[in-house]
């Protein structure tokens, strides 16, 4: 067990498996811990602003709940009783939901996703509900209807994103563990920023019933937490078959590698360096930590090579053709009439419906048509990012245009997948930067949206071609006096999580070392 030696009087610090061992001890409950957690929250989370909306009643109810669980010794789970933050774009019973996004301010879910049904059946504690950029559309958390969040490792920068207040919540201690959603590096290119643990699972591991959808094809929940072990527990918990969401597997199959994962020896383990990923563009001191991580898994007996995903420079094109495609359709179903914020509801204390009348709807006369109130909400309720990537999928959809742009995408989306198949036959693992650059500073970016895709480089393949990435700190780098921390991914064949699970355990030694 990966413990990390923890004499803190803090239990916010804790990792899950120390504060599991001392629920079990006596030495602390759930609901001391829930309230280390909501005091945390009052006081610092005022700066960071990683929450939406906090459950403090229900968490303590729940809290007291565990606690009689623990007493009674009817305590199971390795989550019983850990506090959960969860990104505002999954849905949790009788909670909002906003996905950061006006339109659905005012709306509130009616069931719990299936990862949070899990969780709670696993006895955790849902402790509120995290900030992410409008329909987890960015790197920053800027595009946040909201406001955005602030990283704790230094409140000048941005936390990434989309899931930024996963991942600030995570890194200052303001929850235990939290769940995110990644399409093109959501989870992984946060945990990075703030110096927290992520994890994109393959895809089709995790269900995403009840995940406010952004790009289908490409969508994974998975955990931020404080460390691998952590990361693990959550995934482990959330993983597995749903018969709400076709794209689950009735049965993860084994990966195929010579190297079998869950083991703690990485000795025979096979790294491969892509070398498209360590090209221009990439923050020398980025380079530097992938080196030294490197280095520290050859010294435990991995071999280490220069490997070639040829067709990776082609891959944030193909990412932002094909999910903005998507984005235009699932996002459709914002109508004004539906869900959430609506000129209609705007315009009328409650929603204007005539009595019997054929569809139900009878629109205002000012509004003259059913067209009127599907643009004027989507204009009014829907930010400039958002309808960027509409705009831009629907054009890439159009007549005329789906083979040349669309279809061309997929095309290469399937000789992406195809580099990722041939290198996991000659190594088991991929070492790769998350990110290019360390986390930025406040509209840096904001005014030049090229400049902000290009921060996805490294971890759009990962979802292009369906395989799992596991991110976690390793170093960090000083600048203007504050210590900035480096993030590194490592990429598995799919179903591989187990491997990567290994090795970041290691790595996560070696920098303890
Ligand atoms: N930064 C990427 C984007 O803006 C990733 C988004 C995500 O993974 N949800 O599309």
């Amino acid at each position: 067990m990966a413990l990390r030696k923890n004499m803190t009087a803090d239990p916010t610090k804790l990792t899950i498996t120390e504060a599991a061992v001392r629920f079990r001890e006596g030495t602390l409950t759930p609901s001391a811990l829930t309230e280390a957690h909501l005091a945390a929250i009052a006081q610092r989370d005022g700066d960071i602003h990683a929450y939406l909306s906090v459950f403090a009643d229900e968490a303590r109810k729940d809290a007291a709940a565990a606690d009689r669980r623990f007493r009674e010794g009817a305590a199971g789970s390795a989550l019983d009783g850990m506090p959960i933050a969860v990104k505002d774009n999954i849905l949790v019973s009788g909670k909002p939901a906003t996905a950061g996004s006006r339109i659905l301010e005012s709306y509130v879910a009616s069931y719990d996703a299936t990862v949070i049904a899990k969780l709670k059946a696993e006895g955790a504690i849902i402790l509120g509900k995290t900030n992410l950029d409008e329909f987890a559309m960015g790197a920053s958390t800027e595009h946040s209807a909201f406001g955005p969040t602030r990283n704790p490792r230094d409140l000048t920068r941005v936390p990434g994103g989309s899931s930024g207040g996963s991942a600030a919540a995570v890194a200052a201690d303001l929850c235990a563990a939290a769940l995110g959603s990644d399409t093109g590096g959501s989870v992984r290119q946060p945990a990075a920023f703030c110096g927290v643990t992520g994890l994109k699972p393959t895809y089709g591991r995790v269900s995403r019933s009840g995940l406010i959808a952004m790009a289908s094809s490409l969508d994974q929940i998975g955990p931020l937490a404080k460390c691998t072990e952590d990361a693990e527990i959550v995934f482990n918990a959330i993983a597995g078959h749903d018969p709400l969401d076709a794209t689950t597997h009735e049965k993860p199959p084994i990966p195929n590698s010579p190297w079998p994962g869950r083991q703690s020896s990485i000795s025979g383990l096979r790294v491969g360096l892509p070398k498209e990923y360590f090209g221009e563009g990439l923050d020398p001191r980025i380079r530097e930590s992938a080196e030294r991580a490197s280095e520290a898994l050859r010294k435990e007996g991995a071999t280490i090579s220069e490997v070639s995903l040829p067709h990776t420079p082609h891959a944030l094109a193909v990412y932002y053709l094909l999910m903005p495609s998507e984005v235009s359709a699932n996002l459709a179903r914002f109508d004004g009439i539906r869900y959430g914020a609506s000129i209609l509801r705007d315009s009328r204390p409650t929603p204007y419906r005539a009595e019997g009348s054929g569809s139900g709807f009878q629109i205002p006369d000012s509004r003259k048509d059913f067209w009127d109130v599907y643009f004027e909400t989507r204009r009014q309720f829907f930010g400039d990012e958002v309808k960027r990537r509409i705009m831009l999928g629907t054009f890439a959809l159009s007549s005329g245009y789906y083979d040349a742009y669309y279809g061309r995408a997929q095309q290469v989306r399937a000789l992406i997948q195809r580099d990722f198949t041939r290198v996991f036959t000659d190594v088991d693992v991929l070492l790769t930067p998350t990110s290019p650059v360390l986390p930025f500073r406040f509209g840096e970016r904001l005014e030049d949206p090229l400049a902000m895709y290009l921060a996805d480089i490294y971890t759009v393949s990962a979802n292009l071609a369906g395989v799992p990435g596991l991110v976690l700190p390793f170093g960090a780098v000083e600048e203007d006096g504050r210590m900035l921390p480096v993030g590194l991914q490592l990429m598995g064949a799919p179903f591989a999580e187990n491997t990567l699970f290994s090795v970041g355990k290691a790595l996560e030694a070696a920098n303890r070392a």
